[in-house]
């Protein structure tokens, strides 16, 4: 396996990176260029954009917002250029404690009107099992929800901005250049927020789920987008783009909470507060999918932005990365699934290109040498079969 000589990221990402010469992923060229970038110019040129849409009797933008450090951000702008922002939630019903208080009093710091959309539980457990054994992810319907119900409010309300923070696939990965201005459209919903699936897939008479259930869903037309004339912009094209400075602004301005409690698969307290499993087993399906989590991720921003050295960043991923995380149980219960079933399963995902059978074990290639097993053979994937 081929690993970023200047961050710890795998060849084998979820975010698609290509290296150059010298052995430096393309996301870690992203963020050489980014410094390069005049950001007086790009706040300036976000003035311009947002003064257009300023209207008398209505929204002037639309912010999708879970209450993290980045939504406190996008709503810190808003408010900052005077905007009259209407923030829209969808609520997958796993929020962490601290997570919910945050996003509870956005209304409150920020003076904007809030709508937050919770989906039944029951849909939403059958959402996440079939997330699960679909696609190897159960917070699926998460990444639809948040990339979809704004956008449905947006038309609702004849609201024709909305602000979207970074795109992962060019912060991480570096897939667009920030002098591209890409803006947020169905096709980096379908392809990039929700892996190519969409809620036709999920319409399965053994979950009991129809196209009623999924309504919040389905993301608008085109004749609809065209008719409001809307347009999702990255608010990463703009502003210096640092979540680790964002969770400081929330912290420092706005009463924002971080995680009470460490984590088990990362070091950083500040980041998905809206889903206790997303830092947990979520994150392990991707160490089991790709070979790598958050701990690398997480490493990766902080080695980019300078405040960790490559050194201790590939500590953080030998700590973290393989770690089956407690909150497992707990979704366990949530979805009534055995351990043995969810492992059997989960083997379903793993990358031929990341793992391989030794011995009954799975065994991979490490970024500080060598190679490590991790665990019983308890199913295949095809590729094994
Ligand atoms: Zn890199």
């Amino acid at each position: 396996m081929q690993y970023c000589t200047s961050c710890a990221f795998p060849a084998v990402a979820a975010t698609p990176l290509t290296f150059n010469a010298a052995g430096v992923c393309s996301g870690c060229r992203a963020t050489e260029s980014k410094r390069a970038i005049d950001w007086s110019t790009r706040r300036e040129l976000f003035r311009k954009l947002v003064d257009e849409y300023r209207n008398d009797s209505g929204y002037d933008c639309l912010l999708p917002v879970s209450g993290g450090k980045d939504s406190y951000f996008a709503a810190h702008v808003a408010k900052e250029f005077g905007l009259k922002a209407l923030m829209v939630t969808y609520h997958g019903n796993n929020y962490l404690p601290e997570g919910e208080r945050n996003l509870l009093r956005m209304k409150d710091e920020f003076n904007f009107d809030h709508i937050i959309f919770r989906p039944s539980t029951d849909v939403l457990i059958r959402l996440n099992r079939l997330g699960f054994t679909k696609t190897g992810d159960m917070n699926w319907h998460c990444h639809a929800g948040i990339f979809t119900y704004p956008m449905q409010l947006a038309i609702r309300f004849r609201i024709p901005l909305a602000f979207w923070g970074d795109h992962g696939f060019t912060e991480q990965g570096g897939m667009y250049s920030h002098n591209d201005f890409f803006e947020y459209t169905a096709k980096d919903r379908y392809e990039h927020a929700l892996h190519g699936y969409d809620w036709p897939d999920f319409v399965e008479e053994s979950e009991n789920l129809s196209a009623k259930d999924m309504q919040f869903l389905m993301y608008p037309s085109d004749d609809q987008i065209l008719d409001v004339g809307l347009r999702g912009i990255f608010l990463s094209n703009y502003f210096y783009y640092d979540g680790t400075v964002h969770a400081d602004i929330a912290l420092k301005n706005y009463h924002w909470e971080a995680a009470e409690q460490d984590f088990d698969r990362t070091f950083r307290r500040t980041s998905n507060l809206d889903d206790m499993h997303e830092n947990g087993v979520h994150d392990y399906l991707k160490f089991i999918k790709f070979g790598y989590g958050r701990g690398t991720d997480h490493a990766n921003y902080e080695i980019r932005e300078g405040r960790m050295t490559r050194k201790t960043g590939i500590a953080m991923v030998r700590k973290y990365d393989h770690v089956k995380p407690r909150d497992l149980q707990r979704w366990l219960c949530y979805v009534g699934m055995s351990e043995d079933e969810f492992d059997a399963l989960a083997d379903e995902f793993r990358d031929k290109r990341v793992w391989r059978i030794v011995d009954g074990q799975w065994v991979k290639d490490n970024i500080w040498g060598g190679e490590s097993a991790y665990g019983p053979v308890k199913g295949l994937p095809a590729w094994a079969k």
